[in-house]
């Protein structure tokens, strides 16, 4: 997130005001220490000029000579002090104010260097003239008072010049305080923004959390419904609807892939062909529906007895039906024909045409063997589609194997009554 533009703002206001108030405080300490300095220097002038006219008096009244070199030296000493004066002046732009003080201190040092002349000239009269002259002690009189009005009016000028640095510094105070409970201010709201973009920000990110976690259950649920909807699709698609059992095409699957696992390991495989005995008759007679039933209870005949792994009852289409028996040798084979057989006739179903004690039954083609490599899975069973018609000849609700077709007496095991 961005810092918004009023905070900045705020925060530039404040360092500029800052500076402001950093360079007033400045210039106003300048300011004291300079008026010091002027007023110490104008001090320090009107001393000299007091202590070289006394100088000068004494050497007058004793009509001693001058000593030259001393009256120099603090002559120098003034001179340094003015200049410095000035320059201070100058700085504060006060120069005016003691401008007069100039025009004194050349007339009082004009007088002066006269009257050294007449005292080196030993012209003693003259000299006291000079200095005692009204023009001289007054012209000295007149620079003290220049002097002192002078410090006055400096002094009250400086005054004035605080009291304005004073009030500037108190504005400069006042907005710099302004400008922090400003900054303040604006970053209490920013933070209070945030804050609220934050928990908005987290209060979506939740919704989008809860809505995928909705999706996603949404998506499992549907996910489940399909997978169980193919699942009973695909059983649907391999079972037979009327019987229950499993359909022509399980059927193809299963057998093809027995037949190359029987191939690969060198098993037996079985085929069971079962088809109903005069079946037209006993929809002519007692209708399709009675029909349809009857078919139904074979299914469940065969259901019971055809359990064990890999083995597949299948309804092969019409009223017939076809069984794999995976590692079964023709014995067992002949066993479990026989086995459904008798269970089918023992079920009792009423039939008109009696081959079997009036009851409906089953004729039952079977082959076994280990298929051999090069050999087509077609052939198993057309051998017990053969058995089968070989049993239907052989007068119904009967059991013939393959392999007795060229001598039908030996494959014959099944008839009822045996
Ligand atoms: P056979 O003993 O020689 O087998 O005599 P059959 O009457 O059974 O002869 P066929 O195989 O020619 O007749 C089969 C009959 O089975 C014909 C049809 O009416 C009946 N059928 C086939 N499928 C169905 C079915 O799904 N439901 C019913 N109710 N009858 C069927
Ligand atoms: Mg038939
Ligand atoms: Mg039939």
């Amino acid at each position: 997130m961005r810092l918004p533009i009023s905070l900045l703002a705020t925060a530039a206001i404040l360092v500029m005001t800052m500076a402001a108030g950093s360079y007033v405080d400045l210039r106003n300490d300048e300011m004291h220490a300079r008026q010091l300095a002027i007023s110490t220097g104008l001090e320090k002038i009107v001393r000299l000029n007091q202590e070289l006219s006394g100088m000068l008096l004494v050497s007058v009244l004793e009509q001693n000579t001058l000593r030259s070199a001393s009256f120099q030296t603090v002559h120098d000493k003034l001179e340094l002090t003015v200049r410095t004066v000035e320059q201070l002046t100058r700085h504060l732009a006060l120069s005016e104010d003691i401008s007069a003080l100039s025009t004194e201190r050349r007339e009082l040092r004009r007088v002066e260097l006269e009257a050294l002349e007449r005292m080196e000239a030993d012209q003693w009269p003259q000299a006291r003239q000079l200095l005692f002259d009204d023009a001289y002690v007054l012209a000295r009189k007149i620079y003290e008072i220049n002097s002192e009005t002078a410090i006055g009016a400096l002094n009250g000028e400086l005054a004035a010049k605080a009291t304005a640095f004073k009030r500037t510094r108190i504005v400069s105070l006042a907005v710099r305080a302004a400008a922090l409970v400003l900054l303040l201010w604006t970053g209490l709201m920013f933070s209070r923004r945030l804050r609220r973009e934050l928990a908005e920000q987290a209060r979506l990110r939740d919704e989008i959390v809860a809505a995928n976690l909705r999706l996603e259950d949404k998506v499992r649920a549907r996910t489940t419904e399909l997978e169980d909807a193919n699942r009973r699709l695909a059983d649907l698609s391999v079972t037979d609807g009327l019987t229950g059992l499993a359909n022509r095409r399980r059927f193809d699957e299963v057998f093809a892939a027995e037949w190359q696992r029987a191939m690969r390991r060198g098993l037996h495989l079985a085929i069971l062909m079962i088809d109903v005995d005069e079946f037209k008759a006993y929809n002519d007679h007692f209708g399709h529906q009675e029909g349809d039933e009857c078919l139904r209870r074979i299914g469940a005949i065969l259901r019971t007895n055809v359990q064990r792994s890999g083995e597949l009852a299948a309804r092969y289409g019409g009223e017939e039906f076809v069984v794999i028996l995976p590692g079964f040798g023709r014995d067992e084979a002949l066993a479990m024909a026989e086995t459904i057989r008798r269970s089918v006739q023992a079920q009792g179903v009423k039939h008109t045409i009696t081959s079997a004690e009036g009851v409906v039954t089953v004729s039952v083609g079977i082959t076994a063997r280990i298929p051999q490599p090069g050999e087509r899975l077609e052939g198993l069973l057309r051998d017990a589609d053969a058995a089968m018609y070989e049993a239907k000849r052989r007068g119904r609700n009967n059991v013939v194997a393959a392999d007795a077709l060229e001598l039908p007496s030996l494959g014959e095991v099944g008839l009822e009554g045996r």
